[in-house]
């Protein structure tokens, strides 16, 4: 039996954008590849004639699979619920506005072919971006890094392609608020890398604007890592100790020895230092429950303790 690739794709009000792109770009692509394969869309609630178009593309086309939600749920979620019903032997995901060139499906599918598991497009290496936007997602993998989130590679998209034994691992995992590439990271598993150029949009507006990627980068920083939890046990752990070494300065200097060093400090000044104190106990303190909870938020998640490499296993007992 001939393998069979599955691409899904989450579509949210891409009337103008999709049609021409299947047509032009992802269509012959799919059918050139050596493999059968099977295109699942998943209308994310579009409410602008997507449904429609789609439908009738499924008309035509007999590979192509449709999952309709029944309101917008987002990408991420989008994106998930393709992958529950993907049954390739590899899933390859990808946006529907053109952003991402099928012509390099055939690369991606030779580094899988090759023994990786987890094939990644990445973006922006030989791209020219505006400054903020560069700035800005520089920012946020510096602050994964600092976080301990280390295995994403700076620019890694959702134009990839994994082996089934990804999917199957992926699609035990629960949690709600999830990055589907920050997940994938962390799964494991061979990975290897394709740079890319990001093209412009075929048609429509991209419906990510900057409200929602800075809710976005918090979401990643959340579900990813509990670090940001412990700044303010160190900031708090500091305050307290200089506000103390300082408090006992004062009553040395001032109280038992009579101000030898003639520095005359006034009550305001020793209220302040007291209730610095004070304040640095209240972020430790802070600091000790945000651990508690993220303990909490770890066991909520429900991640597995431990994702198994079943292909590279042996004799484990489970296995056919
Ligand atoms: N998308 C989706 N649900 C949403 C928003 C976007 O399924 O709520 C889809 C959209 O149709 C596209 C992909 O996700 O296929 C990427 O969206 P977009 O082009 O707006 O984002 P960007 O190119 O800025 O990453
Ligand atoms: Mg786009």
């Amino acid at each position: 039996m001939t393998k069979k690739i599955s691409c899904v794709i989450p579509i949210y009000n891409e009337v103008e954008a999709f049609g021409g792109f299947y047509e032009k770009l992802l269509l012959p692509a799919l059918e050139d590849l050596d493999y059968a394969y099977e295109l699942i869309l998943v209308d994310d609630g579009s409410n602008d004639g997507t449904l429609e178009l789609i439908q009738s593309l499924a008309k035509t086309n007999k590979y192509i699979r449709v999952l309709r939600f029944s309101r917008n749920f987002g990408k991420e979620v989008a994106l998930t619920a393709g992958i529950h019903l993907a049954k390739g032997d590899a899933v390859l995901t990808m946006d529907a506005d053109g952003q991402q060139p099928p012509k390099l499906i055939p690369e991606f599918i030779k580094k899988w072919e090759d023994g990786a598991e987890i094939v990644i497009g990445v973006r922006g290496r030989y791209e020219k971006h505006g400054l903020i936007a560069k700035a800005g997602s520089k920012l946020f993998y510096k602050m994964l890094g600092a976080m301990g989130v280390k295995d994403t590679v700076p620019g890694s998209t959702d134009f990839r392609l994994i082996d089934r034994c990804v999917a199957d691992e992926y699609n035990k995992l629960t949690e709600h608020g999830r990055i589907t590439r920050g997940l994938m990271d962390w799964m494991g598993f061979r990975k290897a890398y394709i740079d890319y150029i990001y093209g412009n949009r075929l048609a429509g507006k991209p419906s990510y604007n900057f409200k929602k990627l800075f809710a976005l980068a918090i979401d990643s920083f959340i579900s990813l890592s509990t670090a940001p939890l412990a700044v303010f046990g160190f900031i708090g752990t500091f305050i307290t100790f200089a506000s103390l070494v300082l408090g006992i300065f004062v009553i040395i200097e001032q109280f038992m020895m009579g101000d030898p060093i003639g520095l005359n400090w006034t009550g305001t000044t020793c209220l302040s230092i007291f209730i610095s104190f004070l304040v640095g106990l209240v972020l430790v303190s802070q600091a000790i429950t945000a651990q508690y909870v993220s303990h909490i938020h770890a066991e909520a998640q429900g991640r597995p303790l431990y994702i198994i490499d079943r292909k590279q296993s042996r004799n484990l007992d489970d296995e056919k």
